[in-house]
């Protein structure tokens, strides 16, 4: 049998050999809990930080997946029912405790990821915290995270998709990738198509604070009528593979 990489499927002695072993790599992904339009569940960003997470460990080796912390920071989306959102100061500490108990527990790298864009910025400042809090292991991140589910253009337009129906939201993009990881979560029937006009940063700055529905009543950007199962490994593989060969380690705050 393979070993096993997600924590939560494993027992403690499990994880004490694979310690043991020099399994001493762990990834902490955030994802959320919020709408995903007509066609995919609350949980999408959980499920595919689970698909990340996994590909992410597989490529690093010997790396284990600690469970997806959820809820994020989701407060664009509350006009939709069922989104969930925690303040920024909660969510920080829930993924400093995460870590500090990983820490306690013996591991030596500690990766840090999103599969939501919501969460960059805390996590951004958070990790430099995490850096100066535990010297004695360390911290890797993306130097600029997210940066690499922007780096996915390219297989969309290879299929003639454009960018904005690739969408960043619950668009062709996400729709493909949950496709390939859990199709059964996809509305098959609901496919929808949302918002796929051009934003300035200004207009997406001020869809965030004001909220996604001032911009689509699905709660969609991009158009999930596209989506395509086979394309959606593609993005999850290309993602991946960009997420660990950018990884840093992160230097503390004011060093
Ligand atoms: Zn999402």
């Amino acid at each position: 049998m393979s070993q096993e990489i997600l924590m939560e499927r494993m027992t403690w002695q499990e994880i004490e050999k694979a310690l043991n072993d020099g399994w001493d790599t762990v990834v902490v992904m955030s994802g959320s809990i919020e709408q995903h339009g007509p066609h995919l569940p609350i949980a999408t960003d959980t499920l595919l930080g689970y698909s990340l997470a996994e590909m992410v460990a597989q490529k690093m080796g010997k790396t284990l997946v600690a469970p997806v912390i959820r809820p994020g920071l989701s407060e664009h989306h509350m006009a939709f029912k069922g989104s969930l959102t925690l303040t920024r100061s909660t969510f920080m500490a829930v993924v400093r405790e995460v870590v500090d108990c990983l820490v306690r527990h013996g591991f030596k790298k500690v990766v840090i990821l999103s599969s939501h864009g919501g969460n960059f910025g805390a996590l951004t400042e958070l990790v430099k915290q995490l850096a100066a809090e535990f010297p004695q292991i360390e911290i890797l991140s993306s130097p600029e995270m997210g940066a690499e589910f922007e780096q996915t253009t390219e297989v969309g337009a290879k299929d003639g998709i454009d960018k904005a129906s690739m969408g960043v939201h619950a668009g062709e993009e996400e729709t493909s990738m949950l496709l390939a990881y859990a199709e059964d979560q996809v509305r098959k029937d609901r496919l929808a198509l949302g918002y796929v006009g051009t934003m300035s940063d200004k207009e997406h700055d001020e869809m965030i604070t004001h909220g996604l529905h001032t911009i689509t009543k699905n709660g969609v950007l991009g158009d999930a009528r596209l989506a395509d199962k086979e394309r959606g490994k593609k993005y999850t593989d290309l993602i991946t593979t960009n997420i660990v060969n950018g990884l840093v380690r992160i230097k503390p705050e004011g060093k």
